[in-house]
């Protein structure tokens, strides 16, 4: 069902409650939180554009960090209020607070075209537990709702969906803006009927978080691609050594159900071939967490199929990486999400960087749709200066993932229909 979008709404004078995601990376400096990141608030300039161009009331709110209830002044969205500012060139006001009668006089005071943000919706626990008082004193800040923060789209809190359904029950509009309109279109109507070869590229740490987007996606997919500590997975599944590599031994049953399902629908599905493997060695160091730092050493390439019992698989081989990107460059739609190893150390970064020059190949020369599922893959592709030659880099990391299983939203299925 197709969601109702903010350019099918009259907005003229209206109060709009717009559900933004300014989670923006801060850091502390003298004293001050500094942006260090204004992506997130660039995106949601075209939609605050539009909704001026309305003569919309405009209220923004956000969650910033995990304040767990507290006000945490470092956690305050002030510094995104004045930075909003000078990146739309406009007036935005501000409120210290998202709920009661400091909020709501602010927001009945906007006049057509006027912008406020609310204060961290996070410093009240209310919000993560969608508590219904709450989400009612939200809805009295408006009477349309407008979601644009995908990335939040896959949890049911008070801004995302609490207040959608109860502005929705007095006959309000909710509508998704144009950020989030766009994942809909490319996560959802576009790999609905995908143009095909439609390849799909698998990566990341484990199985278990991908297995049931590897299970829906072996309904429509022609070839699977998989890469990352996952592989390791499916390498065990089939009986191979895999050392000291990242594996998940519970979940072979599951790898080898994808196997078999692969096979009798008759979808290619492509393994590694050849790893770099390190001798990883326990240094005496710890880690932000308490454990012990791995120095990760003589990275070489294993073109045995099992790795042996002291050295760990860290990236994708180059056999492999040309194996995959030549299925790859044949592909009309592209969907692409996680490494194919540790790209984050730049030594395990040439598999990941070789699909990524893949990809963008394949979207330049073939007219492949290449869509990006978020997370790791967009980090990935942004450090090496890639991010703009793709179809489309999903914002969401853990919603981007849920809506790939198929699963609706709460933040989507809290929209109005067409
Ligand atoms: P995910 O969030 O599941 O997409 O996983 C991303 C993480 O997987 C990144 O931090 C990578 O460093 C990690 N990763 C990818 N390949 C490997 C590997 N072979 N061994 C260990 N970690 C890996």
């Amino acid at each position: 069902m197709s969601k109702l979008a903010v350019n099918d709404l009259q907005l003229h004078g209206q109060r709009v409650f717009v559900r933004v995601d300014y989670n923006v990376p801060m850091e502390d400096r003298d004293g001050q939180m500094v942006i260090n990141d204004t992506t997130r608030i660039k995106e949601t300039l075209p939609t605050l554009k539009l909704l001026i161009d309305k003569g919309a009331r405009i209220i923004l709110a956000a969650h910033l960090g995990r304040p767990k209830g507290q006000r945490e002044p470092s956690m305050s969205l002030r510094p995104v209020a004045v930075k909003l500012q000078e990146m739309l060139g406009k007036p935005v006001a501000f409120v210290g607070d998202c709920v009661g009668s400091e909020a709501e006089q602010a927001a009945n005071a906007l006049k057509t075209g006027e912008i406020l943000l609310l204060e961290n919706v996070r410093y009240y626990n209310e919000e993560e537990a969608n508590e219904a008082g709450f989400a009612e004193k939200l809805s009295r800040l408006a009477d349309v709702y407008v979601n644009d923060a995908f990335g939040a789209a896959h949890r049911a809190h008070a801004s995302t969906e609490g207040v959608a359904r109860l502005i929705s029950s007095r006959g309000g509009k909710c509508a998704a803006g144009l950020l989030m309109e766009r994942e809909l279109k490319f996560l959802g109507d576009e790999l609905d009927k995908p143009a095909r070869p439609f390849v799909v590229i698998l990566g990341g740490a484990k199985v278990s978080d991908k297995i049931k987007v590897i299970d829906r996606l072996l309904e429509k997919a022609d070839a699977i691609l998989i890469g990352g500590a996952m592989a390791y997975t499916f390498k065990l599944a089939q009986g191979l050594k895999v050392g000291k590599s990242l594996v998940e031994p519970d979940k072979t049953d599951v790898a080898l159900a994808a196997l078999a399902k692969a096979k009798q629908r008759g979808v290619k599905f492509l393994l590694p071939v050849d790893n770099t493997v390190v001798t990883p060695f326990k240094t005496d160091r710890l880690d932000k967490k308490g454990r012990p730092v791995m120095e990760l050493t003589n990275p070489r390439n294993n073109t045995d199929p099992n790795i042996p019992d002291l050295e760990e698989g860290v990236d994708i081989g180059p056999a492999t990486a040309k194996a995959y990107a030549e299925e790859i460059k044949r592909a009309k739609t592209i969907l692409w999400n996680g490494p194919m190893g540790i790209f984050e150390d730049k030594r395990f970064a040439p598999g990941t960087n070789a699909i990524a020059q893949a990809v963008v190949e394949a979207t330049k020369t073939n007219g492949a749709k290449s869509i990006i599922g978020g997370g790791d893959s967009v980090k990935a592709l942004n450090k090496a200066g890639l991010g703009d030659k793709v179809t489309f880099m999903s914002t969401g990391g853990g919603a981007s993932l849920e809506f790939l299983e198929g699963g609706e939203l709460p933040g989507v299925a809290a929209l109005s229909n067409k």
